[in-house]
């Protein structure tokens, strides 16, 4: 796509500068606009003590920018939007639902589809029929919905990633890879036999959005191939991993995504996603071209999730997935995320805020352990840290540490890496807000001393971070409140 003035980096178009380097232009405008309003620290300090210092419980009319997460929250395009009108809607055997399996044919090279009504639905099915009592399922990293299901089906999740994974100033540039040693080791000490399924999740998600390479993934295809173990491939955010193989790994700069996707395909027996992320519509499902698996999978959809020409989703949501999965590998509709991440993480970067490095997908990724190291991981320095930034700023983040984590019989587990997540939604926010959001977290950085942890008021028995209460520790809120009004403002 290479010409002599501009090349197509997927959603960016990158030219030379006039200053030396390269300059990256978003590829795309934006047509349909949202007001944005910006709530006073007053009004922000009482909605986050309503919201008992948990930032999944703010109401979005008190947020300014909402970076909570990519789920369900991107631009649709133009396309899409056309797609859910055109829909046939029908319980069974819609047209639309066949056009999908069309597109989940061409675009990842599988034949089987199931539709889920999100990845989750996906994750429960892969449960029933897969995890047994004992089962081990060896991964990458875990995601929270996806142990929650497995464990609760009797398996165990091990997280088999590389030293590097954890490293959050580290610069490799596939942290998501799996260890491939450990891998051939827990197949030795558990038995193939035991071993439900392997799971590579793309653009691994709690571990700051990190890829894995496909050199990396060839290989432990291999290794599953050699001992008959299915390899799952979660592609809930096949995207951006596919976009940084492109930027990162030999041999990939001239590949287009729609191949490299294709290529990461052919390597698992069983794909699912969550299509609230990449293609950005509500929904989920699975594909493989396993018939015996597929049929198996196929017996329990309508008891969960519906009729196997829906799942559980809406026909217009199947017709808007269906141009999402096109456009996630449409070279001109692909990676914009990744560039503005790399921008705001090279900015905080230069202030001296610690961020997780490289830069990868999903979002910028504060290390909470080093911005609060006063903190405690048994008072959620993470999420201390996200109801910190909602006051000081307005922007709603995520906690992704110990909060996130479930207990072992009542005992505390504490998570290895505390993380706030500042997740980019697809094509949705501007330059001008990462500004923004620099210039709040510097200041916050400053004053970090004035912000302590938070404890349980009410902590629910699974998830505990959707929906658990919480207090801040000797009334730092305040004493935040007090500083920022007196430096800053109302504003
Ligand atoms: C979001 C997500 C899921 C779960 O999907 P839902 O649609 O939220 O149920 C599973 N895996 C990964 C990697 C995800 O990002």
């Amino acid at each position: 796509m290479r010409s002599n003035r501009y090349y197509w980096v997927c959603y960016v178009i990158v030219v030379k500068s006039s200053k030396g380097g390269e300059l990256y232009v978003d590829g795309f405008r934006v047509r349909v606009v949202e007001k944005l309003k910006l709530p006073s620290i007053d009004k922000r300090l009482k909605a986050i003590e309503e919201a008992g210092w948990n930032t999944f419980l703010l109401k979005s009319e008190d947020v300014f920018l909402d970076m909570l997460t990519d789920s369900g929250t991107n631009a649709m395009t133009d396309k899409q939007l056309a797609a859910m009108i055109s829909a046939q809607d029908s319980y069974a055997g819609s047209r639309t639902f066949y056009e999908f399996v069309e597109a989940v044919k061409e675009v990842l090279g599988y034949e089987y589809v199931l539709p889920t009504h999100q990845g989750r639905g996906a994750e429960h099915l892969l449960a029933k029929v897969l995890v047994k009592p004992g089962s081990i399922i060896p991964m990458n990293y875990h995601f929270t919905t996806t142990k929650v299901h497995f464990e609760l089906a009797g398996g165990k999740v091990l997280e088999l990633y590389i030293d590097e994974a954890l490293n959050t100033r580290s610069t490799h540039p596939f942290k998501g890879n799996m260890d491939v040693e450990k891998l051939k080791e827990t197949i030795k000490k558990y038995g193939a036999e035991n071993i439900a399924f392997v799971r590579m999740e793309a653009t691994t998600n709690l571990i700051g959005g990190q890829p894995f390479s496909m050199e990396n993934l060839r290989e432990v295809s291999e290794i599953c191939k050699k001992h008959g173990i299915l390899l799952v491939l979660d592609g809930s955010m096949i995207d951006w991993n596919a976009y940084l193989i492109k930027r990162r790994e030999k041999g990939y700069a001239n590949k287009s995504v729609a191949e490299i996707v294709r290529e990461m395909c052919s390597l698992a027996d069983i794909f699912y996603a969550s299509a609230r992320k990449a293609m950005c519509v509500r929904g989920g499902f699975i594909a493989t071209n396993n018939r015996k698996v597929f049929e198996k999978l196929r017996e329990w959809l309508p008891v969960y999730e519906g009729f196997f020409t829906y799942g559980g989703m809406s026909i217009k949501e199947i017709a808007a997935m269906t141009i999402g999965l096109r456009e996630m590998v449409d070279e001109s509709l692909v990676g914009a995320e990744v560039e503005q991440i790399r921008y705001f993480a090279e900015k905080l970067l230069r202030e001296g805020i610690p961020v997780v490095t490289p830069p990868g997908g999903l979002g910028v990724h504060l290390d909470a352990k080093e911005f609060l190291p006063h903190v405690p991981q048994n008072q959620y320095p993470a999420g201390a840290l996200a109801a910190a930034l909602y006051l000081v700023s307005g922007i709603r983040a995520m906690e992704r540490g110990t909060m996130s984590m479930e207990r072992e019989n009542g005992k505390e587990v504490f998570s290895p890496l505390e993380l706030v997540r500042l997740a980019f939604p697809r094509r949705t926010y501007l330059r001008t807000h990462i500004d923004y959001a620099v210039d709040r977290i510097v200041w916050l950085y400053e004053h970090r001393d004035l912000v302590k942890g938070l404890r349980w008021v009410y902590e629910p028995p699974v998830l505990r971070f959707f929906l658990g209460r919480l207090e801040d520790i000797d009334g730092w809120g305040k004493v935040v409140y007090e500083k920022y009004r007196s430096e800053l403002g109302k504003y």
